[in-house]
């Protein structure tokens, strides 16, 4: 192997595949980024500070990433706006190109990883389930501390977000040619990580 274990995994909103890189991640040892935090970094501190996306790109911190105010519906709408932008994407490029290509091996997660970020990954999976199903697990995150938010209210949001990512015109959301798609639809959450694991273990050989 030319470069080191690299495990990329893609998707849309709310499709399992930050739970199931995480897990594979603590399998196999390896650090793990949620390249989605950047993005939502990059667009809530342009935000609170006025600040161009691209110059708050440049300035996200470890603290900020830990921020809670990072997981919540608004920051992920946002977060999709400034991803469109490509002075963002440029910004946040070299961090994830290091992360991925560092000595120990990594796992990431995000929408272009596998297409973009690390190419040449070990393994590719492009992580994905359909909109209603995904709307419905994350209202039931989401409801937990918004009483009032609806599932239609959560669909409308992810089938914009759909939109969004997969027809801008920089590191657009889709499945790089050599990704294994894991659809997750009729999956729980055990049965999607069996599978994940499956399909990383067929490429990777076992731990
Ligand atoms: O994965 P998460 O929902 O946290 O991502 C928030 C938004 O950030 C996505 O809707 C997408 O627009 C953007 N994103 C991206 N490229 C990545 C990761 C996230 O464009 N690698």
């Amino acid at each position: 192997m030319s470069h080191p274990l690299i495990i990329a995994f893609d998707g849309p909103a709310a499709s399992g595949k930050g739970t199931l890189a995480s897990v594979i991640a603590a399998d196999y040892g390896l650090p793990f980024l949620d390249t989605g935090l950047l993005y939502r970094a990059a667009g809530y501190l342009a935000d609170v500070e006025g600040i161009d996306p691209a110059q708050a790109a440049a300035r996200i911190t470890p603290e900020l990433l830990a921020d809670e105010a990072l997981r919540g519906r608004v920051a992920g709408e946002r977060a999709s706006q400034v991803a469109a932008l490509p002075a963002v994407r440029a910004a946040l490029k070299q961090f994830q190109i290091d992360f991925a290509y560092q000595p120990s091996g990594a796992v990431l997660d995000g929408r272009d990883i596998g297409t973009v970020i690390a190419p040449d990954a070990t393994v590719k999976l492009f992580v994905t389930a359909t909109p209603e199903i995904r709307a419905n697990r994350r209202w039931k995150q989401l409801v937990k501390s918004n009483p009032g938010l609806t599932f239609e209210d959560v669909l409308s949001d992810i089938r914009i977000r759909d939109e969004r990512d997969s027809s801008r015109s920089s590191a657009p959301l889709e499945k790089a040619g050599d990704a294994l798609l894991l659809d997750t639809s009729d999956l729980g959450i055990e049965a999607a990580i069996a599978a994940a694991r499956s399909l990383v273990k067929d490429r990777c050989g076992d731990i």
